[in-house]
């Protein structure tokens, strides 16, 4: 990715935007959006940060951590760190037996409605939907330059392959629609210049490992798919 220079106001940057700590009177970390532990090494040049307050950075961590090796557990189909497609998802299960028996415990065995066997891993979704949040908020401060505040009004976190075809198609369309974003706003500028951006508009961080898009079309809405299996939505009033 090229770094992108913004240059809309930065009065919106003076506060943390998970916590609304003023920033000049805490300590500050530079946070990657989308988190760095979701995405492969190496990782792409110039990733977005954006500046938090640093007990929000930490608070996260444990989520992140949680999110892609759960995420690479429901990928793999086991929990086991030896049978891991994901690197990251690996190193945390190998590192981490708490995490590594707490996912395990996470795989339950169902009744299909034909009767079969089917398994499946149940997250502890409060800590997914933490991290697909902060990430979501992370998007709509660097692409438009302006907080996402307080709840959003709505979250879908969902498996591609369980949507209906029309779903995904409605999904997969990104309208940025007549209004365009504010001149000087990372998002005109990717607009403008193509970078990073798919013709159908979705931005691409790490191809078949993140790709998001950010529309404000009265509401923020915020759309990622994440190693072309989870499809999340999470959308603000303005
Ligand atoms: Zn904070």
């Amino acid at each position: 990715m090229k770094s992108r220079p913004d240059f809309v106001d930065e009065r919106h940057k003076a506060w943390c935007i998970h916590c609304g700590e003023v920033l000049a009177s805490v300590e500050t970390n530079l946070d990657h959006v989308p988190s760095k532990s979701i995405l492969d090494r190496p990782f792409p040049e110039n990733l977005p940060t954006i500046s938090i307050c640093r007990s929000c950075n930490t608070s996260f961590s444990n989520d992140e951590e949680y999110f892609i090796a759960f995420l690479g557990s429901v990928l793999a189909g086991t929990a086991d760190p030896d049978h891991q497609v994901v690197e990251r998802a690996e190193k945390a299960l190998r590192r981490n037996l708490r995490l590594q028996d707490e996912i395990g415990t996470q795989f339950r065995v169902e009744k299909d409605t034909a009767g079969n066997d089917r398994g499946a891993f149940v997250p502890d979704i409060d800590r997914i939907r933490n991290v697909v949040i902060k990430n979501a908020r992370g998007h709509v401060l660097f692409e438009h330059g302006q907080p996402a505040r307080g709840k959003p009004v709505h979250i879908t976190i969902e498996p591609l392959q369980i949507l209906t075809t029309e779903a995904i198609r409605s999904f997969e369309t990104i309208d940025y629609g007549p209004g365009w974003p504010e001149v000087g706003s990372r998002l005109m500028s990717r607009l403008v210049s193509g970078e990073d951006m798919r013709a159908d508009g979705w931005v691409i961080v790490q191809p078949n490992v993140y790709r998001f898009a950010v529309v404000d079309n009265g509401q923020f809405v915020v759309r990622t798919v994440i190693r072309e299996y989870l499809a999340t939505e999470v959308v603000w009033d303005r």
